[in-house]
């Protein structure tokens, strides 16, 4: 259940103890529940700081959309997969697969030599009709359309990886998941900071508190131009997600041949959606969000040696039929990097097959919140399909 937050022109409902969240995060969801466009702000378990508006927070705004609010990372979201294996399939040296996980696919700033033959990414059509809008918004930015054809199938740097996990308890205990976080790469990042460029210098955004929450309103040619951008990038991101999640599927089947595969899930945690509430249509900008609508599957991953869990919405409109993207930083990087040290991560990180070195130590489970405790926050949101903890993890 939620506590309602009140001192702002909309209500804002918490599914955290607002004695738990920082000041400077509480500013931020009040500059944002005063933005007269606003139709109301919903505040998941995860939330914390963020630039312009805080991660793990739903906006939904009438005729408007906050560029900075739905962040560089267009599209940033998981997939996850179930498959027929259960740990006893798995090899003893968990380093090997790692490996060939490694070799499938580019982390960090790689990119493909060549793009990745679209044929091999199986269910995933209209790859011709997706290039050509991008080429007609972008014509003849042929450097840009080439790297961003070149990224797909990537997963990038920072908290963006790729895991196998093992279910925990119930009836398919030991079961074998993959799972991976990416979004929109560097293309995303780029249209992005273009359009917030632009909306920071409209006049209507003159008046504002934090200018990192400047808008784009309906009916406007800068709105029209994000709009196209924006719902491509978010394509871009689904469809990264789905090669990787292809190239992750050869990788396992290449090591473990007899293995078979469930339906892919995919949820984004940063985009926005068109959706209608009480007869009023909205744009609603999850960041650090994941739809959670009635039967929805959605993945709230926890951190590198703790758990994540698969869940199922139970569509509540009180959140904006949103739930939690994750367990949400306690900490910022700077300040677990001051905190920790590489043997800390190592006895954080035991029995996962993962880096343990100076570079991830902020990405420690130490500088995310209890994912569990995080879950307990929301069963009014969604309820566990399955709690999976990692064996393999890859960070970029
Ligand atoms: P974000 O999208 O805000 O960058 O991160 C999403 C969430 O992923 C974080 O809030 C955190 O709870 C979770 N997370 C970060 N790194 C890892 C990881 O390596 N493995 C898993 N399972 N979860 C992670
Ligand atoms: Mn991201
Ligand atoms: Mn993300």
């Amino acid at each position: 259940m939620y506590t309602a937050v009140d001192g702002a022109r909309v209500p804002i409902r918490m599914w955290a103890d607002p004695a738990s969240v920082e000041d400077q995060a509480m500013r931020q969801l009040h500059n944002v529940a005063n933005l007269p466009w606003v139709h109301g702000v919903a505040v998941m378990p995860d939330v914390h700081y963020g630039k312009g508006a805080t991660v793990g927070s739903v906006i939904a705004m009438r005729d408007a959309v906050s560029p900075a609010a739905v962040g560089v990372d267009i599209g940033c979201g998981m997939s996850a997969v179930r498959t027929s294996l259960t740990a006893k399939d798995l090899p003893d040296d968990l380093g090997k697969l790692r490996r060939r996980i490694e070799s499938a696919v580019p982390v960090g700033f790689g990119l493909h030599k060549t793009p990745v033959n679209p044929a091999k990414v199986h269910g995933v059509g209209g790859w011709d009709a997706f290039w050509k809008g991008f080429g007609e918004l972008h014509s003849g930015v042929q450097e840009l359309h080439d790297r961003a054809a070149r990224q797909i199938g990537s997963l990038g740097g920072g908290n963006h990886f790729i895991e196998v996990c093992l279910e925990q308890g119930g009836a398919d205990e030991g079961r074998v998941w993959l799972m991976l976080h990416s979004g929109s790469r560097n293309i995303g990042k780029e249209l992005a900071e273009r359009h917030m460029a632009v909306a920071r210098k409209l006049p209507h955004n003159a008046d504002l508190p934090d200018r990192d929450l400047a808008v784009f309103v309906a009916g406007t040619p800068e709105m029209a131009a994000y709009r196209r951008d924006l719902f491509w990038a978010q394509d871009y991101a689904a469809r990264n997600r789905a090669t990787m999640v292809a190239l992750l599927k050869q990788a396992v089947r290449d090591e473990l041949p007899q293995v078979t595969y469930g339906d892919a899930i995919s949820c984004h945690h940063n985009y926005v959606a068109e959706e209608t509430y009480d007869g009023v249509e909205l744009l609603v900008t999850r960041k650090g969000a994941i739809r959670a609508g009635s039967g929805d599957l959605g993945i709230i991953p926890g951190s590198m040696g703790t758990g994540s869990y698969i869940v199922r919405g139970l569509g509540n409109d009180s959140s904006f039929q949103s739930a939690s993207h994750g367990a949400g930083r306690r900490m910022s990087r700077t300040k677990a990097k001051k905190l920790f040290t590489a043997d800390d991560l190592a006895a954080q990180t035991a029995g996962v097959e993962c880096r343990k070195d100076s570079g991830v130590v902020d990405e420690i489970p130490a500088a995310y919140k209890d994912i569990d405790s995080v879950i307990r926050a929301q069963t009014d949101l969604v309820e566990v399909v399955a709690h999976l903890k990692q064996v393999v993890c890859v960070k970029g």
